[in-house]
């Protein structure tokens, strides 16, 4: 049992057996140093890779780094560390309950560490409201929401699904990818939560290595979407100001030029879209451009971090969200992965004769 618990620490079941375990969490993180290695390292590795990394070999120390590694989380407060982990723990977990019911080998059984759909269904409740088909699989609409809601593309939005007396037809893979979405809302909610300063003294190095980790972390490339109205309030305005044919000091337009090619902008693209007014220096803007994306330098250059853009003066118009996060990446994945949609209205799919309008917010 304690290596399904391992595997899938964020059963109900792994959870009880933590807590009767475990003793408290305090002793843990003082007396257990591998438990506390490999909880960082869960973080870590959720971060830069986008799972969880190689478990240890040890069932007991990989199920206690579970909850030790939620602290960590919680300890840094930042909801973008939240959403990734929560992602990274639910695609680990993905892949080993995809790879558990494609195996029919007898070993499965006897060691139990292996989980069959009937088992993840029962554990988020979902018996009732899934129902297997001929050709796949019916969900209710009321459960099907929700679990699509964070779901990329249109194949997801319930106009585009042939809903039939209140249910919804998926077939198996999708089943499995809204289960994972089960699995990652279970994981985030409650995130951050208060942690006892005992707690929280003996963990403060391993938090500070992976604060270092988030903020060296270049977000660039992860998005590749253009879309001015969510873009953080200083590159907002930047933009603003080349549209309005202004002059902005080299540190201001290297600002919004390398933000502009972190989110997947061409140097055609940006050309176009500062291009708004007669004093538009297209080839200044073409060098410029090709200079940062690593087209002509050895280096591709990522936007600056809040706190350098604070230091030069451009982190203007802050808003809520400005306080939760340490970069303008940061802040434009969490809008963009938090809009509808219907709000991702790409620039660049946009017909010609409204780009300027658009982008100048006319
Ligand atoms: S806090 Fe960061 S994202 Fe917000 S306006 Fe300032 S620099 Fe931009």
């Amino acid at each position: 049992m304690q290596r399904l618990h391992a595997r899938y620490p964020f059963l109900e079941t792994a959870r009880e057996s933590v807590a009767t375990e475990a003793v408290d969490l305090a002793t843990v993180v003082e007396q257990d140093r591998a438990v506390v290695d490999r909880a960082r390292q869960r973080v870590i590795t959720a971060l830069e890779e986008g799972d969880t990394g190689e478990p240890h070999r040890d069932a007991r120390i990989e199920l206690l780094s579970y909850p030790v590694a939620r602290v960590l989380v919680s300890m840094l407060e930042e909801r973008v560390l939240v959403r990734k982990y929560a992602r990274a723990e639910a695609e680990t977990a993905y892949d080993r309950f995809t790879a558990d019911m494609a195996d029919t080998t007898e070993l499965k059984s006897v060691e139990s560490a292996g989980l069959e759909l009937s088992d993840l269904l029962a554990e988020f409740d979902l018996h009732g409201a899934v129902a297997e088909t001929a050709s796949g699989h019916r969900i209710g609409v009321g459960t099907y929401l929700p679990l699509a809601e964070d779901l990329w593309g249109d194949e997801w939005r319930l106009v585009n699904r042939s809903l039939n007396a209140g249910e919804v037809p998926v077939d198996e893979g999708e089943l499995l990818t809204l289960l994972r979405e089960a699995i990652r809302t279970r994981i985030e909610d409650g995130l951050p939560f208060e942690v006892p300063d005992a707690i929280a003294t003996v963990l403060e190095d391993d938090a500070a290595q992976i604060r270092e980790v988030l903020a060296d972390l270049e977000l660039t490339r992860e998005i590749d979407t253009v879309v001015p109205d969510l873009f953080p309030p200083c590159m907002k305005s930047l933009l603003d100001q080349i549209q309005k044919g202004e002059h902005l000091p080299h540190h201001s337009r290297f600002a919004i030029t390398a933000f502009l090619s972190s989110i997947g902008m061409t140097t055609d693209q940006i050309v176009e879209l500062y291009r708004v007014n007669s004093s538009f220096g297209e080839e200044m803007t073409r060098y410029q451009t090709d200079h940062i994306r690593g087209e002509t330098s050895p280096t591709e250059y990522s936007p600056p971090s809040c706190a350098t853009m604070q230091s030069y003066g451009d982190c203007v118009n802050k808003d809520d969200l400005c306080e939760r996060i340490p970069h303008p990446m940061a802040y434009y994945e969490e809008r963009i992965d938090d809009a509808d949609d219907e709000e991702i209205d790409d620039w660049r799919e946009q017909p010609d004769e409204s780009d300027n309008e658009r982008a100048s917010g006319d």
